[in-house]
């Protein structure tokens, strides 16, 4: 099993990876154990990599192969993850720890920071050159963006779901694994801020945004993806320019909790009360993800004002997917002191103001911070 070759073993990565699992294959199949004898000092030439499972379709099980989008999410342990793809022993020395086993439209504040110290403390040690965090993929995009933001270390951090189970016909998460463990173990990862392996793409974890519901190519960048992960190689085209990681201003080990965020989605004919209730429940800032260009409608904008004026901060992002809202456009802002999430979608400037507002209120810092990260 050490001794697979990835170029061989690649057609069959998604049969391996369902049968794997169907079969109940393998208990944790610990790296040491596997090593042949002379394998100990290849091991200690191969980077190090922590695999942290927090559950979704990655470890989902479905009843019949045939169920591509009927199972259930969060079923399969990480040892069994691991076990299931062998081929990234041959990129790196992989551990596993099971953080949490949730699907992630599911995940609380509570467990993003968790999960953040938990991957902060391990880059710290000498003996973890990346982190993979498993994670569904409805909320994937929020904690890639979230990691991105607060943890400080220029090591590779990999954040990776699948579409499918494992036990489905085509299963695409051996692979997205697969290039996961390569990604986090490169030396061109270092620096390059959160990513994201899915479908053959290196996707930046600040910009990426799930976009289908149903196929393998779901995640999708308005800016395009940084590059490309081809058997066991990775092939980087673009950076990040926004700050992040060792750039950033914020630091998970200075967090312990998120103050509220609330959105309030944006359409024709809107209940005004949505906005109080939101208030009422604590909320320090809300992200109104409004149409077109963040529009707020006519009837509303004493509302919003409304809201500033008892403290609460209003961020004008967008519902539209692409293209970004323009500071004092659609509406008066500096007028208004409220601030605008720049290309960040809803969910995304929901995670930068509750982050950025664990240090300030202060509107004109806010804003700053919604140009540079
Ligand atoms: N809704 C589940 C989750 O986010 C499954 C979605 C997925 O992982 O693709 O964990």
């Amino acid at each position: 099993m050490f001794s697979c070759r990835s170029g061989a073993a690649l057609p069959l990565r998604g049969a391996v990876f369902a049968l794997a699992l169907a079969s109940g294959f393998g208990a944790a199949p610990l790296v040491a154990r596997e090593m042949p004898e002379a394998g100990a000092a290849a091991a200690a030439k191969k980077p190090n990599v922590v695999i942290l499972a927090t559950g979704g379709t990655i470890a989902g099980a479905g009843a019949d192969a045939a169920n591509s989008a009927t199972y259930t999410a969060a079923k399969v342990p990480v040892d069994k993850l691991i076990a299931a793809v062998p081929q990234v022993n041959t990129i790196a020395n992989v551990r596993g720890e099971q953080v949490f086993q949730i699907a992630s439209e599911s995940f609380t504040d509570a467990q993003l920071v968790q999960l953040g110290k938990r991957v902060s403390q391990l880059l710290k040690q000498d003996d973890v050159d990346g982190v993979v965090v498993t994670h569904g993929t409805d909320t994937l995009e929020e904690t890639a963006f979230f990691l991105d933001l607060v943890v400080k270390s220029d090591k590779p951090i990999v954040v990776v779901g699948s579409m499918r189970p494992g036990t489905a016909i085509s299963a695409d998460g051996a692979l997205n694994l697969l290039d996961a463990v390569t990604v986090a173990a490169s030396k061109e990862a270092i620096g390059q801020g959160v990513t994201v392996t899915m479908n053959d793409y290196i996707q930046c974890g600040r910009d990426v945004n799930k976009r289908t519901n149903i196929v393998p190519s779901a995640f999708y960048s308005q800016w395009g993806p940084l590059g490309m992960v081809v058997e066991g190689k990775t092939y980087f085209f673009r950076s990040l320019t926004k700050r992040h990681n060792m750039s950033s201003e914020f630091d998970i080990d200075q967090i312990d909790s998120l103050p509220l965020v609330g959105i309030v989605y944006g359409s024709g004919n809107m209940i005004p009360g949505v906005y109080d209730a939101e208030l009422q429940a604590g909320a320090k800032a809300i992200v109104n993800a409004g149409t077109g260009n963040g529009s707020v409608p006519g009837y509303l904008v004493d509302k919003l004002k409304d809201i500033r004026s008892k403290g609460a901060i209003v961020i004008r992002s967008s519902r539209v997917p692409d293209g970004f809202v323009l500071r004092n456009a659609e509406q008066p802002d500096d007028k208004y002191d409220w601030v605008v999430a720049h290309d960040l979608n809803p969910a995304k400037a929901k995670i930068l103001a509750a982050v950025a507002l664990t240090k300030t209120s202060d509107t004109k810092e806010l804003q700053r911070i919604f140009w540079e990260y």
